[in-house]
């Protein structure tokens, strides 16, 4: 009975995503006002078809399916915005951890989206606005930018449509204050922190990732000189890439490397991480929310192992 309402369920949830990809009707019945939360709205559609909670299209005939299809993702849109409790997940870990490669799977894999602080605030720098001009230059030399900065920036970010189901944050809380305070504007809606992933790897063996990192801009898609150099990558004679030859994959356009990712600025990182960062975990241990998990292997070991830190 239960597996019966399961591929129910799935093949339910089948409908309302085929449907979704082949109309652009369906997107804006679910209300969504980008293409970005009308991706998170259709995953959480599907997720919650496919555990069964929806039973839309039980009875509808060929010539109402399409409509029944809408219906089905508007109305789970709706309940599951309204009355389930937001997934509020932090991607803890170190720079270099991985945090910026693993963190679009596990929005893909949960349909909520990634909030990068160090992201906001590099926009924030590349716009010259207050913010920005504000962070600038702590951020080249690897200092942590100002409690109250952060907190009015994720404040206003989490209010978004596109987080109403939740959120994955990537380089924040960074301080206890900074946990302190994301715990009380949480609690004012009722909710907590669901989840902490941490990414762990020693600090031996950040550096070669941090210095090899090259980065296009803007899809943030990340590539390493030793580890997964661009197709392009051209070397001198001494055995250093050729700047000019650091080219994406994808879109053939530069890459380029984060001007705090030096060795010099990540010893700053790395002090701030350990003294401010970690006593994190141990603020939200208690809740038994914290899973540890080793990224210093393989990329889909790494992989497979967020996957079950990810399942309760
Ligand atoms: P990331 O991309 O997470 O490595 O962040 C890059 C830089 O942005 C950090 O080294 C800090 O200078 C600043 N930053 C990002 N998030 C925070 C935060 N939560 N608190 C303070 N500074 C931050």
């Amino acid at each position: 009975m239960l597996s019966s309402v399961r591929i129910a369920g799935r093949r339910t949830a089948q409908r309302v995503l085929s449907r979704a990809s082949s109309s652009s009707s369906v997107v804006a019945s679910a209300s969504a006002s980008t293409a970005s939360e009308s991706k998170y709205i259709i995953a959480a559609a599907t997720t919650v078809a496919a555990l069964g909670f929806t039973a839309y299209n039980n009875n509808v005939n060929n010539n109402t399916q399409n409509t029944t299809a809408c219906d089905a993702a508007s109305d789970v849109q709706e309940k599951f915005g309204t009355y389930w409790p937001r997934n509020i997940m932090i991607l803890f870990g170190p720079p270099g951890a991985g945090k910026g490669t693993h963190g679009p799977k596990i929005e893909d894999l949960l349909g909520i989206p990634q909030l990068s602080t160090g992201d906001m605030l590099r926009a924030a720098v590349a716009a010259q606005t207050e913010v920005g001009k504000k962070a600038q230059a702590i951020m080249k030399a690897g200092g942590l930018v100002s409690d109250d900065i952060v907190v009015g920036i994720i404040r206003d970010r989490i209010k978004e449509p596109d987080c109403k189901f939740g959120f994955i944050l990537d380089g924040f809380p960074r301080t206890l204050v900074q946990a302190k305070a994301l715990d009380k504007m949480l609690a004012e809606e009722g909710a907590c922190v669901t989840k902490v992933v941490e990414l762990h790897v020693p600090d031996s063996v950040l550096e070669e990732r941090i210095c090899g990192r090259w980065i296009h801009k803007k899809s943030g898609r990340s590539y390493h000189v030793k580890y997964a150099p661009p197709k392009s990558m051209q070397l001198d004679k001494d055995g250093t890439p050729v700047a000019e030859s650091m080219k994406d994959d994808e879109t053939g356009e530069p890459l380029m490397q984060r001007p705090d990712d030096t060795a010099t600025a990540l010893v700053k990182r790395l002090a701030s991480y350990h003294g401010e960062t970690v006593p994190i975990l141990d603020h939200y241990k208690p809740n038994g929310v914290v899973k540890q998990v080793n990224a210093n292997q393989g990329m889909a070991d790494v992989w497979k192992d967020v996957l079950g830190s990810l399942s309760r």
